[in-house]
């Protein structure tokens, strides 16, 4: 029997309809939110989500403004259009599209975009507020997860949580805030010894790697809510497919709830980074932030 999907894809458009509703009522006082994206190069997929982006802010009634730069641009003139959009305060919410050409320092660009317009959620400042408790901006896929975790299971206080990947924009910040509910949090990456064990404890799975199918359906605890981050571009039966970090036919046979690949996680990152950017600028306006 499949278990209860959780319909990323349902969630997603409700969250967009709240920041359309919030956005209409912030235009009577004469104030349109906006998000800069910043894209540095030609990598095709983040072209899409960058265009993806674009359309997703103007159909919740926000102002889009796109930057994009050739693969050359130094780091100088990037950190300067930074600097800029910074400044500007008709631009609440600043993205720069990762990754990022070699030539340019990731985390130097990432940490000169002003904290209060940054919607990502990954400069430093925002990651330490996380860690520590204060209000921060949360990076939207993990945010995503939380959501559909609460959603679904209410409390998450006490429930043992498995994080596997540790990366500063997944696997990091999801960690924290699981821990910030009261989960009894375990964070496993490429170097955790007895995987399937850990896995196997668990009452919440959350999979951020990267490799397709890793997550096998022995692995989960029955009753368990799995949710699966991984994007993953393979080719079965002579066909490209999407699929996930977890091998969903047979985690789904297990498992208490599990997010599908596609049309799980993937719809709520833009959704939250247009809640992230309607947040961001009730904050620089003085005015209460959204639920
Ligand atoms: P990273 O490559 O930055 O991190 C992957 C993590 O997985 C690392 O911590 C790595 O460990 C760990 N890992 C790799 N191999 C193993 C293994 N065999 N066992 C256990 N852990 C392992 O990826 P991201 O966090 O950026 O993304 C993870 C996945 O989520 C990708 O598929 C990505 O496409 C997807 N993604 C989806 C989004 C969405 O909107 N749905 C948004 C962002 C990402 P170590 O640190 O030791 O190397």
């Amino acid at each position: 029997m499949t278990p209860p999907l959780i319909d990323g894809k349902s969630f997603a458009s409700g969250i967009r309809s709240r920041v359309a509703s919030g956005v209409l009522a912030l235009s009577a006082r004469g104030i349109t939110p906006g998000l800069a994206v910043v894209l540095v190069g030609e990598d095709p997929a983040s072209a899409v989500y960058v265009r993806n982006k674009g359309v997703q802010t103007r159909e919740v009634g926000m102002n889009s403004y796109e930057h994009k730069l050739e693969a050359t641009t130094s780091q100088a003139d990037l950190l300067a259009l930074i600097a800029r959009l910074n400044r500007d305060s008709d631009v609440h919410g600043i993205l720069v599209q990762l990754p990022l050409p070699g030539h340019i320092d990731s985390d130097a660009v990432l940490n000169a975009i002003d904290p209060a317009k940054d919607v990502d959620g990954f400069h430093v400042i925002n990651a330490g507020r996380l860690a520590t408790g204060q209000k921060a901006m949360v990076p939207c896929t993990p945010l995503g997860c939380l959501m559909m975790l609460r959603d679904r299971l209410g409390d998450l206080s006490g429930l043992d949580a498995l994080v596997i990947g540790r990366s500063n924009i997944v696997g990091k910040p999801m960690a924290q805030l699981l821990l910030a509910e009261g989960c009894t949090v375990t964070i496993a990456h490429s170097r955790s010894r007895n995987l399937p064990d850990l896995a196997r404890r668990a009452d919440i799975l959350v999979a951020a790697v990267g490799r397709p199918e890793m997550v096998q359906g022995d692995w989960i605890k029955p009753g368990a809510t799995v949710i699966d981050v991984g994007i993953n571009r393979i080719e079965r039966d002579g066909k490209p497919r999407l699929v996930g970090d977890v091998d969903f036919a047979a985690a789904a046979a297990v498992a208490g709830a599990i997010t599908p690949v596609p049309g799980g996680v993937g719809p709520m990152t833009i959704a939250c980074l247009l809640a992230n950017t309607l947040t961001a600028c009730c904050r620089a306006n003085g005015l209460p932030e959204p639920e």
